[in-house]
């Protein structure tokens, strides 16, 4: 800002030199102009001719000296308004390029003519967000930074943009292979993933890598980030921490989910999902009243479509909310006609994680005036269950209020026992893969005993999934569970439809 002020006044400076000059010379061309009036022969002509020189030669050396103060505040403005681009295009914190100059700089990238290969590797930082709530915004800020130089260091012919938060991007020109993309990709993380001391913190960064090729993974700068995008979401899923290159198969798994998460809102709508209900039974397989509600989906193309195939993509979005009090105030309609004295509904992680999950849960079971014993909430093993966390609390206001919560797929997950040590739960669901592998693998047949044997303990029900064979029914009754649900007692079904009305019966009704 000086720089410019400066300019500007020795501008008005050598305007106002300007214009006296300029005066100067209006004043002896009047003069000239009236030149019949002076007496011939006279000693003005001499002072006339004199003057006028003066004058000219003053006002060309004025405008000399205009042109070159202009030519030097000019080069001056130049080079001041580069060094404030240079402030904007690169990011204060990491000095990488902002945003809009990388994805400037990728255009100029495709728009240049070169048969060699683009590179991109899209760059997410993993854990950010713990690092700035353990350590400070310092430490985290301090973790961008060196992300930016690791991967300076790692990639040096690559260009570093930051996209935003943990995300960064790296540009390869003039690419020979994509084996040298994916080494450059693994460098960065071989070299991040080395433990680091952070202003006194000792800390071991991770980060998740996307990586495509241009022209082969995207011919324009949009699919190309699109592609690399999608690489990472599934590196993300995978378990973080890796390099993933995008791959031709991904687009079509994203297709496929983005076609179920279109269709399904419409499902939902058109009241295209039923609810099944398969019996849970006693040790003996005898029918108690109780059954698990199992959504199904009829599409009127596709057929029947799995809810294995379609939960994981409701769960991508506020879908499976929507999806979840749909089945709920299903079930609740559906209970008295099916006898039931309760039945199980799935709950989704996703759905614990929403405040006011529980209070709305509650408010469909009083809407539909079914009482809080009819029903018990199966959520999976990897639900965490910390103090503080919020599916934690909403489970505990539906325990508190008296809805039953059962463990689905015990011994799939990750968790361990000490799961049972957080609640009060109703039931332990054993996995299916446990009761299939039973007759075979005596450490399955081990674990169902063990957890039969902790149930008997903690007076908790522990139910056998997918019972399939009366060996496997007397094997279970021999470990000690105390109830069975498979296909050996009844499979999911619909509730049987009210028969349809003959004409002459809907006259009489
Ligand atoms: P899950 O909760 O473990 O449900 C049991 C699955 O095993 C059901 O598959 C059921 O049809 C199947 N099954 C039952 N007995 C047998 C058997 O003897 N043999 C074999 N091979 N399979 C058996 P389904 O209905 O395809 O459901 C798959 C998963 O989808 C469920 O697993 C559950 O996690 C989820 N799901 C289903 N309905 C809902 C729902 O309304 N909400 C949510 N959030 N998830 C649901
Ligand atoms: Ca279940
Ligand atoms: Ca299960």
């Amino acid at each position: 800002m000086l720089a410019e002020r400066e300019i500007a006044a020795s501008f008005l400076h050598y305007r106002r030199l300007l214009g006296v000059a300029a005066l100067g010379l209006i004043a002896a061309m009047v003069a000239f102009a009236f030149r019949e009036t002076w007496p011939e022969g006279s000693r003005h002509w001499e002072v006339a001719g004199w003057l006028l020189g003066a004058l000219l030669l003053a006002l060309l050396g004025m405008v000399g000296a205009t042109y070159y103060w202009f030519r030097s505040s000019m080069r001056h403005l130049i080079q001041l308004s580069q060094a404030r681009l240079r402030m904007v295009v690169t990011d204060s914190l990491t000095g990488a390029l902002t945003r809009a100059s990388f994805l400037d700089h990728m255009r100029r990238a495709f728009s240049g003519t070169t048969d060699k290969s683009i590179g991109y590797i899209h760059v997410d930082m993993d854990n950010l967000k713990i690092i700035n709530d353990t350590y400070g915004h310092k430490a985290g800020d301090a973790a961008l930074a060196h992300l930016v130089a690791v991967i300076r260091r790692a990639a040096p012919e690559g260009v570093v943009g930051r996209l935003g938060g943990d995300e960064f991007a790296v540009l390869f020109e003039n690419l020979s292979s994509r084996e040298v993309l994916a080494a450059s990709a693994q460098a960065i993380l071989d070299a991040l993933s080395r433990p680091v001391d952070l202003k006194g913190i000792a800390l071991q960064l991770s980060a998740t890598l996307g990586v495509a090729l241009a022209p082969e993974d995207g011919d324009c700068v949009e699919t190309l980030l699109a592609n690399a995008d999608l690489a990472l979401y599934v590196g993300k899923g995978a378990g973080r921490g890796r390099v993933v290159p995008f791959d031709r198969e991904m687009s079509k798994d994203e297709q496929q989910a983005r076609f179920i998460e279109r269709e399904l809102r419409g499902a939902i709508l058109l009241d295209q999902l039923t609810v099944h209900y398969q019996p849970i039974v006693d040790i003996q397989g005898q029918k108690i009243g109780h059954y698990e509600a199992l959504v199904r989906w009829q599409h009127p193309y596709r057929g029947m479509i799995s809810p294995a195939d379609f939960i994981p993509v409701a769960e991508r979005s506020t879908l499976i909310d929507t999806l979840g009090d749909w089945v709920l105030r299903r079930v609740c309609r559906e209970r008295a006609s099916l006898e039931a004295v309760s039945i199980s509904v799935n709950v989704s992680l996703m759905q614990l994680r929403r405040a006011g999950f529980a209070q709305r849960f509650l408010g469909i079971l009083a809407d539909t005036d079914t009482p809080l014993e009819a029903i018990v909430v199966e959520i999976t093993e990897t639900v965490r269950l910390s103090a503080d966390a919020i599916e934690m609390r909403n489970l505990e206001l539906l325990m508190d209020a008296g809805v039953r919560i059962a463990i689905d797929d015990f011994g799939s997950g990750a968790t361990s026992l000490d799961y049972l040590r957080r609640l009060r739960f109703d039931a332990i669901k054993i996995d299916r893969s446990y009761i299939v592998n039973a007759s075979l693998d005596p450490v399955s047949m081990a674990l169902i005993a063990a957890v039969a044997n902790i149930g008997r303990a903690l007076d908790i029900k522990v139910v056998a999934e997918g019972v399939e064979t009366e060996e496997q029914k007397r094997m279970l009754q021999a470990a000690g569970c105390t109830h069975l649900q498979g296909y050996l007692f009844g499979r999911p079904q619909a509730l049987p439809r009210a028969p349809e009305m003959t004409p002459a019966q809907r006259r009489v009704a």
